[in-house]
């Protein structure tokens, strides 16, 4: 039986999930592409590429090159610009695409959520009163709150910051989820924590901060998605379970467009 090759492309609990799931599938050649921004990755059973294929120009000759027969977009909400280059290069190498687009996440009764659409908005809305923050945007994005130094940072992220662009008054927790919630309780009653920011990033990972929040009446200021790119006519899901029901049906069904 000839495997379809498959470009798993990263940077999301469900790349990870989806990699390890069909790294002993018979019928899949499964290669994981990170774009190389975290320093030690998570170790998966695949093989895996990491760095940019240059533009969606470049994608679309590693697909030709490399005879990919299907792309699964299972990058992070935020990462518009890798949805956008793997819509076109998909198109121009005439591959296959399946994105898997994990949903929102949405207040419960409990929360006080404020919603704003960058981070930018999400330093400003912090406000000129000195508060306790719980910062978990991302190592590379903490200019706007370098911006706002009155504030007490508690900043998480999966590697350590650079230490010149951290704002002069900061505490740092490096750690990879899943967090608990019980754990993520602690943490903001440990710090004193009065506002918590993040990314609405959606996924089971890194909810139990939101699930804390609420509890403990700690607002949490939301940085809305940025738009995602028009997948018009791509097959769309949710969830690493759907994807795979999906590669089953299709492989099933219509091996042959999948070129098996
Ligand atoms: P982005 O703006 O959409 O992409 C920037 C560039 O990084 C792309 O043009 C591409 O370079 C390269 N790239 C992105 N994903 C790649 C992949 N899976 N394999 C190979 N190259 C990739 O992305 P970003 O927001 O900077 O995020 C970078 C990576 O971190 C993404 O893989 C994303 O899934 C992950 N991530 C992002 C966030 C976030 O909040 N943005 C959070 C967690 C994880 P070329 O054009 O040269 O191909």
């Amino acid at each position: 039986m000839q495997r379809v090759k498959l470009l798993i492309l990263g940077g999301s609990g469900e790349a990870a999930n989806l990699s390890r799931a069909l790294a002993n599938d018979p019928r899949f050649d499964a290669t994981l592409s990170l774009a190389g921004v975290t320093e030690q990755p998570v170790s998966l059973p695949i093989p895996v590429r990491r760095g940019g294929f240059g533009g969606a120009d470049g994608l679309a000759r590693y697909l030709t090159d490399n005879c990919i027969g299907l792309v699964i977009d299972a990058t992070h909400p935020f990462a518009v610009g890798m949805k956008a280059n793997a819509i076109e290069a998909c198109k121009r190498a005439r591959v296959r695409l399946l994105a898997l687009r994990r949903p929102p996440w949405c207040p419960s009764d409990d929360d006080r959520w404020i919603m704003v659409d960058d981070l930018d908005a999400a330093a400003e809305a912090i406000g000129n009163e000195p508060r306790r923050v719980f910062l978990t945007t991302g190592r590379k994005e903490l200019a706007p709150f370098v911006r706002a130094p009155q504030h007490h940072y508690l900043i998480r992220s999966v590697d350590a910051p650079e230490p010149k662009s951290l704002p002069p008054n900061a505490a740092l927790i490096v750690a990879r989820g899943p967090f608990a919630e019980d754990q993520e309780r602690k943490l903001l009653e440990a710090h004193r924590i009065e506002l918590v920011v993040t990314k609405n990033s959606g996924g089971t990972g890194s909810v139990a901060k939101l699930e804390a929040a609420g509890k403990l009446g700690v607002p949490v200021i939301m940085v809305r998605r940025p738009a995602p790119p028009d997948a018009e006519g791509i097959e769309t899901v949710a969830t690493v379970d759907e994807a795979l029901a999906l590669l089953d049906a299709h492989h099933a069904g219509t091996s042959a467009r999948l070129g098996v």
